[in-house]
């Protein structure tokens, strides 16, 4: 365990622990960039940028149809560049645009959003990018500003993937956009059951990195809505079915030389990052307030394996 040092007078910070596995945090405001940037964390495993848009009051086809789109493009820009600043040259994933038509709907420009009967199952992450190229290419304009002033740092990740497929098209389009999208990182969560069972593909694919988002992929494995108070304690992480999903992709990333990673709320469970770091979880990414602890976690479970392995 590390101690706090008594250095002239002052109390520093404990040492920072050394991991295998990289400890992230996740950050859904660039205004949370400091406090992110202090718990020491290796990267940021997940940047939502929904927050932010939601907190500009209208949508990205609001600012199309205006003829704005500098203006959405500037703001997603410093947004990111803020967050991207406190992390000096640590790897940072940007996570393309997850609203659900129906956190749309309050904002300018969200009466254009279709109707939903279940916006959960429905028009949101990457599948709104790809059947609506000006909204993506509103993202990539401010993705390729940062890449283009020498944030190489800067990775991407699709949220909502289901098939590999859609993976591709995403790259295309962002190529068509002008990135050099093979030299660029490019990952993608695995959030629905079958992108967990066609990891494979997304490796032959050619994906970067791939991230759990168990919050989804929990919801949509055991058919548990995962805002609803009816079915609360059916949400179980640790379900077997869960766990098996998560295993299976863990490893075959492993193999593959892909980082595999988590980013969802499992993350930040000792418990669970226990499991996944004996499993080969290559990365984690917690919330600000539990990272230490992650890290903590991570590091006596490194530890209690290697010392399994030398006494065998
Ligand atoms: C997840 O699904 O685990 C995740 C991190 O994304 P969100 O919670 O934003 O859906
Ligand atoms: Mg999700």
């Amino acid at each position: 365990e590390p101690q706090a040092q008594q250095v002239a007078g002052f109390i520093s910070a404990p040492a920072q622990i050394i991991t295998a596995t990289s400890i992230k945090v996740n950050v859904s405001l660039p205004e949370a960039a400091k406090r992110a940037a202090a718990t020491g964390a290796d990267g940021v495993g997940l940047l939502r940028i929904e927050h932010l848009i939601l907190g500009l009051g209208k949508t990205p086809n609001w600012y199309i149809i205006n003829k704005k789109e500098d203006e959405f493009i500037n703001e997603l820009y410093s947004g990111i560049k803020t967050v991207m600043d406190e992390f000096n040259g640590k790897p940072v994933w940007v996570r393309t645009l997850d609203a659900p038509t129906d956190e749309f709907r309050n904002m300018k420009g969200g009466e254009d959003e279709p109707e939903e009967h279940n916006p959960m199952l429905g028009w949101r992450g990457i599948r709104r990018d790809l059947q609506s190229k000006s909204q993506f290419r509103l993202q990539v304009e401010a993705f390729k500003k940062l890449w283009n002033e020498g944030y190489d740092n800067l990775g991407i990740m699709f949220p909502l993937v289901g098939h590999p497929d859609e993976f591709v098209a995403a790259k295309g389009m962002m190529k068509e956009f002008g990135v050099d999208v093979e030299n660029k990182t490019l990952g993608i969560m695995v959030e629905i059951p079958s992108s967990a069972i066609l990891i494979d593909d997304f490796i032959s694919a050619g994906i970067n990195f791939a991230s759990f988002g168990t919050n989804d992929l929990i919801q949509y494995t055991l058919a548990i809505d995962r805002n609803n108070q009816n079915v609360a304690d059916m949400y179980r992480p640790k379900h077997p079915a869960v766990l098996k999903l998560i295993e299976y992709a863990i490893k075959r990333c492993r193999k593959a030389g892909v980082e595999c990673s988590i980013c969802g709320q499992a993350g930040s469970d000792p418990e669970m990052v226990k499991w996944l770091v004996e499993t080969g979880i290559a990365s984690v990414s917690a919330n600000i307030d539990a990272v230490q602890k992650i890290r903590e976690t991570a590091a006596r479970t490194e530890k209690k394996i290697i010392l399994d392995a030398a006494r065998k």
